[in-house]
């Protein structure tokens, strides 16, 4: 039976289908989660990020020259403010080199060989303890906070065969954490043992002035936007505001460049075989992607260089294979450039320890990559949650504490639940318009998981924790 239809109800029906048809107008046609809210800036201003300070301020001033014969001679000179609370009685530096000694690394076929002449603290000699990667130099003068101290490291080193990331292969050399990079401080230095699976070392933003001098025959290409080329066997090269600076070395390669904007694009292959074409139409893609989506590439130089394992450096990108193994095929190599090139923002930019939240940047590399696949290959985003319900562990744990399927939790678990938030709040409109934001929040700062998800929170309006339980762990007041 139909009941009679009174006036009043006609005018709540029509109101109310006025009011569906035009949210649905508005979710259709707008980004309709800000339609209903004041404009960014504005809804912002009352967010303070509380960033985790470094601890330190450092510049360094190194020279770097190579024999033909593969020995590296280095001089490095490092200024480092104490912009710590509490005052200093030593330094703690990483100096991963040596872990591919004979000593740390007797199964490496060509070993490192390492001797370090001479450590001075302002122009005086001072004793060290190198202990694996952890080099400990004691100050005599205790360093108090906003004071300065200049550290020169000389030491020479040759590249082992099949080490990572710090490697050689087949007349090509790999210069990636070369020279002792001072650890951050937080109540104490956060210097955490080495491991060959991911990245233990952490440090901060730093400028690098770097003095090369190579055989004839090589190319240099680096994290440092002014390298030319062909390259010259002698030069002067810098960064500023960089985690950390990367050197290759490479003799017979093949080499494309393009330019997007002021910004010059280039791919080097070792490999003749390889088709650069391929790879630097994508690398344009995403880059191109990524900076509208995100915020501006800070170089004017974006360089990949495929070969070794698929690895993030400021400026510069490798890509090859997978912690060593063998090349990976065309479609898999075009992804992780792609990856590599979202670290720029999530690592280069935006940094978190990579041993204690590596979740962090690796998590929303991916998140961001799958926003650009999803254009460029016109394919769904897919980050499925049902593929990793067999993992039970949470996804922000430091890296000693997996044992097995560490990457699948960083990587995989860690995006698909991350895309599972964002799914439920808007979608792929929403995770963009996010990553926009929390570039600009932190640029240059470090973020931990309390910081990201206290961000994450307050950008999507969402008070409790239980859109993260499960695969974070968080403290309760969070
Ligand atoms: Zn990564």
């Amino acid at each position: 039976m139909v009941g009679k239809i009174t006036r009043g109800r006609i005018v709540v029906i029509c109101l109310a289908v006025a009011l569906i048809s035009s949210e649905y107008f508005l979710y259709k046609y707008s980004n309709w989660r800000y339609a209903y809210t004041e404009p960014l800036n504005k809804r912002y201003s009352d967010f303070l990020p509380k960033s985790i300070p470094p601890g330190n301020e450092s510049q360094y001033d190194i020279t770097l020259k190579m024999d033909p014969d593969g020995m590296f001679n280095v001089h490095s000179s490092i200024s480092i403010k104490n912009t710590s609370a509490d005052p200093w009685n030593e330094l703690v530096l990483y100096f991963i080199p040596n872990m591919f000694t004979e000593n740390n690394n007797p199964k490496l076929h060509e070993p490192s060989k390492i001797s370090i002449d001479r450590i001075s603290i302002d122009g005086n000699e001072a004793r060290f303890t190198l202990d694996k990667d952890k080099l400990t130099v004691p100050l005599n003068k205790e360093l108090v906070p906003n004071r300065v101290v200049v550290a020169e490291v000389s030491y020479q080193f040759t590249l082992p065969e099949g080490g990572l990331r710090f490697t050689k292969s087949n007349g090509n050399y790999y210069l990636a954490q070369w020279y002792p990079m001072i650890a951050t401080y937080r109540d104490g230095w956060n210097k955490r043992d080495f491991r060959l699976k991911g990245e233990t070392y952490h440090t901060a933003f730093s400028n690098f002035k770097i003095k090369y001098d190579i055989p004839k025959n090589f190319t240099i290409v680096t994290t440092s936007e002014e390298d030319l080329y062909p390259s010259k066997s002698q030069g002067h090269i810098e960064a500023n505001n960089a985690k950390e600076f990367f050197i290759a070395i490479l003799g017979d390669h093949q080499v494309v460049e393009k330019k997007l904007g002021n910004i010059n694009i280039r791919v080097f292959s070792v490999d003749k075989n390889k088709n650069l074409n391929d790879i630097i139409e994508i690398a344009y893609a995403s880059l191109e992607y990524f900076q509208k989506t995100i915020g501006p590439y800070p170089y004017k130089q974006l360089d990949i260089v495929l070969d070794e394992s698929g690895m993030e450096y400021p400026g510069i990108v490798t890509a090859n294979s997978i912690n060593g193994s063998s090349s990976i095929g065309t479609d898999a190599l075009r992804r992780m450039v792609v990856h590599e090139i979202a670290h720029q923002w999530f690592y280069g930019i935006i940094s978190n320890d990579p041993f204690t939240d590596a979740w962090l940047d690796e998590g929303i590399t991916e998140l961001a990559a799958g926003m650009f696949y999803s254009d460029y290959f016109d394919e769904d985003i897919a980050f499925e949650e049902e593929q990793y319900v067999h993992l039970p562990l949470p996804v922000n744990l430091p890296l000693d504490k997996y044992s097995k399927n560490q990457s699948s939790y960083i990587y995989g678990k860690s995006t698909a639940m991350l895309w599972k938030v964002f799914e439920q709040n808007g979608g792929k409109t929403t995770v963009e318009d996010f990553l926009k934001t929390y570039f600009n929040t932190y640029q240059y700062k470090e973020v931990d998981t309390k910081e990201f998800i206290r961000f994450l929170k307050y950008y999507l309006n969402i008070t409790d924790n239980s859109l993260f339980s499960g695969w974070l762990v968080l403290d309760d007041k969070e």
